[in-house]
């Protein structure tokens, strides 16, 4: 049998592990990942009002619940965990599914104060994030200024909008919605750099801002007419154009007025958070033109606009992976077909796929033909590969190495305490927010040894 690591359960985790269990009989995959809990930015990074998206997660299900497929929670690979060298030995080959783990800054003074936060940040609360620090976002503020025009910024923009009755029958945290019900943000500015024939949103997403209850839209016509290709969008591509029809029917006719405004705003750079003592009290602007090549140069106009919360969604990145080679300036490991890429060569036995592989871009369904293609080269690759002696089973390894892997049956025991902390809250299920609590679930009711 050819034994592979895949690292990280998210999409591309999961569909190489399908890749691989589909087109060689002969594979057994164990799926690693440093939570206990499977399916990466499905479960961490969909917003929890997309609950068809988030579906999705019954066909990872399916994935992971196959007969030669194990998924291996609670596994860290790293220095504070599993070396990436270490689990080489244990592996005839290793796929890096480990996504683009953190998420890009602005580098304008002011970005420190409080109140100044990632969407990713806001995102991992509102999801239960295991490991999310912060609380309190919304909390003393009433207008909200969201960074880029991305499908990320759309997530936060909609979550900021959306009222208590729309996000109870979802499973945030109860911390989350309790804050989220009492917050006072009702003014909320989401800000792009570009034109809007350039803004990154698609167009479903984009559209569902429109159908926010209490909530209207608007779109300053004056900044739609900057875009060279506002005029006449027959020559953009499809996607670009409905998009711009889509923000065309906005500036012609907003949408009534709610309670919730959303201000889509383009042309307009960040310069500076501006303080109010030491959180953030506003938002200085540039106001951009476009240069004729798909970019844009400053006019030397700025505008001010008052704010309490300002969330930064610019993209995501990829961090080097100890023992990996890293590309800085793309933020993904060099790989060819989903080959690392060592010394110039393929290194036998590495490979990557999702975001790692080809930086932060598409939607989920883009890591299936990424991952397919890694399969197809590792399973080329395969006979020379199986020639190396490894374990049968890499679990006593890995427990020798210090980690405590929590396997199906102890996330099944999440889904359970899941489903009962819902029941009890008269909600469905409510996720658990915190290590503490989803590790006690694992270890059946008990504190989780060491605790
Ligand atoms: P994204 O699509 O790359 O958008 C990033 C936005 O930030 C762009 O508008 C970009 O503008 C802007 N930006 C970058 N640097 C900036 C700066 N220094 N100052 C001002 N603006 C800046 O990233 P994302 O929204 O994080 O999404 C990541 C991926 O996840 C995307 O492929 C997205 O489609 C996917 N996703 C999908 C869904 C969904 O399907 N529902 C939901 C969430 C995420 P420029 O274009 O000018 O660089």
């Amino acid at each position: 049998m050819l034994r592979v690591a895949v690292v990280g359960s998210g999409p591309s985790g999961c569909y190489t592990a399908q890749s691989l269990v589909q087109q060689d009989p002969d594979v057994l995959v164990d799926v690693l990942d440093r939570l206990p809990c499977p399916y990466g930015l499905v479960r961490y990074g969909v917003a929890p009002d997309h609950e068809k998206i988030k579906s999705l997660q019954n066909s990872l299900r399916t994935v992971l619940e196959h007969e030669r497929v194990r998924f291996l929670g609670g596994v860290q690979v790293g220095p504070d965990g599993v070396p990436a060298v270490r689990l080489r030995e244990l592996y005839h080959a290793v796929v890096y599914c480990v996504g683009a783990a953190t998420d890009r800054r602005l580098g304008i003074p002011g970005e420190e104060l409080r109140g100044s936060w990632s969407a990713t940040e806001f995102v991992s609360w509102y999801s239960a994030h295991p490991d999310a620090v912060a609380d309190g976002f919304v909390l003393g503020a009433r207008t909200a200024v969201v960074i880029g025009v991305g499908n990320v910024a759309v997530d936060v923009t909609r979550m900021l909008a959306r009222g208590v009755r729309e996000l109870t029958p979802t499973d945030m945290p109860q911390t989350a919605l309790t804050s989220l019900a009492a917050s006072r943000v009702t003014r909320i500015h989401m800000v792009g750099r570009r034109g809007p024939s350039q803004a990154r949103f698609t167009t479903k997403e984009l559209r569902e801002l429109g159908t926010l209850p209490d909530t209207q839209v608007t779109v300053d016509p004056a900044e739609l007419d900057l875009d060279p290709d506002y005029g006449d969008p027959s020559a953009l591509p499809a996607a670009k154009r409905r998009n711009v029809e889509v923000l065309r029917g906005w500036a012609a006719a907003p949408a009534p007025s709610g309670r919730h405004r959303i201000h889509l705003r383009f042309f307009l750079r960040p310069v500076a958070l501006l303080a109010d003592g030491d959180r953030v009290g506003g938002i200085r602007l540039e106001h951009t033109a476009p240069d004729g090549q798909g970019g844009v140069t400053g006019t030397g106009r700025y505008e001010e606009i008052e704010t309490q919360l300002v969330l930064r969604s610019v993209g995501y990145r990829g961090v080097p992976l100890d023992g990996l080679p890293f590309d800085p300036e793309h933020g993904t490991v060099p790989q060819v077909a989903g080959r690392v890429i060592r010394e110039g060569g393929p290194a036998p036995g590495e490979y990557v796929a999702g975001w790692i592989k080809r930086g932060p871009t598409g939607v989920i369904g883009t890591n299936r033909p990424c991952a397919k293609e890694t399969a197809a080269s590792l399973l080329e690759d395969a006979p020379a590969l199986v020639r190396r002696n490894v374990p049968d089973d890499a679990m006593p390894a890995l427990r020798a190495q210090g980690c405590t892997p929590v396997e199906w049956s102890g996330w099944q025991a999440i889904e359970r305490a899941e489903a009962e902390l819902g029941a009890s809250l008269g909600r469905g299920v409510v996720k658990l927010p915190d290590w503490e609590s989803l590790l006690t679930a694992v270890h059946g009711g008990a504190p989780p040894p060491g605790a």
